[in-house]
């Protein structure tokens, strides 16, 4: 298996991220709203192709000495190159029954997938699965509303019907919360609607040093740099845009680091307010 783990330090937690996999999606999907023109040179800049967009799915376990939590779960056993997720914890000593604290930023395939093994059980068997009680509740209704969806019809139905059905086999293990939650000390669960009605993003803090991990508040660094530049799979742009700048902007203000699910790996970097309203990604811990 390739290299695909980083370790650093916040304060007295360890934190490593892990790479699940990885998956790519039509550059439409992740930037609607972007010009053709713009984009095509945007994304040359950065020597990535204009028709698709590798998107990397990157996790983060948390070990605290009290705890050990896994912040999302990758895609499992899913079409893609994905689900590595139980194979690089083991690499790092951690066998799925050690995990104590699963939290799902959202319940989209690429984060939810890993929760559950090929025969549809929890992965983590003594893990509580902590998940913000309004994004359980928005999958559960079998009358969910997509419409804000700008993914093509079925990949939103796909979503929805994987969702139904990961948090149908966790529900005896999952832990609905609502508002700020301290999932365990120095991990507080953080509400960030927008990309879905109950995305949460997560503050690790320990000794004067904090990561805000944004979940899928960006799925490219180029979220950042262009914030009119609206994802796709976003079911609330507009809550999403305000979520995206409120976690950036307290970023900033507050000196974190920073780590989003599909960015280039690590994942982990920091962001610097840029004088035309967007921001600068500098990857690294
Ligand atoms: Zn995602």
């Amino acid at each position: 298996m390739p290299e695909g783990s980083h370790r650093f330090q916040a304060g007295s937690i360890h934190c490593t991220v892990l790479a699940d996999g990885y998956c790519s999606y039509p550059s439409s999907w992740l930037f609607p709203s972007a010009g053709r023109v713009p984009l095509a040179e945007a994304l040359a800049e950065r020597r990535q192709p204009l028709e698709t967009v590798l998107s990397p799915y990157t996790c983060l376990l948390i070990e605290s000495g009290r705890n050990v939590v896994l912040v999302d779960t990758g895609a499992g056993e899913s079409p893609g190159a994905t689900g590595a997720i139980v194979a690089r914890l083991e690499m790092e000593g951690i066998r799925p029954r050690h995990v104590d604290t699963v939290i799902l930023t959202h319940a989209h395939p690429d984060h939810i997938g890993g929760a559950v093994d090929a025969r549809g059980r929890p992965a983590f068997p003594n893990a509580r699965y902590v998940i913000a009680e309004r994004e359980l509740e928005f999958w559960m209704n079998p009358r969910a509303d997509l419409s804000g969806l700008r993914v093509p019809a079925e990949v939103g139905e796909s979503i929805a019907a994987t969702a139904r059905r990961r948090l149908a086999e966790l529900r005896l293990q999952l832990e609905p919360v609502t508002g700020d939650f301290e999932a365990c000390p120095g991990v507080t669960v953080l509400p960030a609607p927008g990309h879905t009605p109950g995305h949460l993003a997560v503050l690790i803090s320990s000794g004067g040093q904090s990561l805000l991990n944004m979940g899928d508040a960006a799925m490219h660094p180029l979220h950042l740099e262009r914030p009119e530049w609206e994802n796709g799979f976003d079911l609330d742009a507009e809550s999403a845009r305000a979520t995206r700048r409120g976690l950036l902007e307290r970023a900033v203000a507050e000196d974190m680091r920073v780590m989003a699910f599909h960015f280039p790996f690590p994942s982990v970097g920091r962001v610097a307010a840029r004088p035309d309203g967007g921001w600068d990604w500098s990857p690294g811990w």
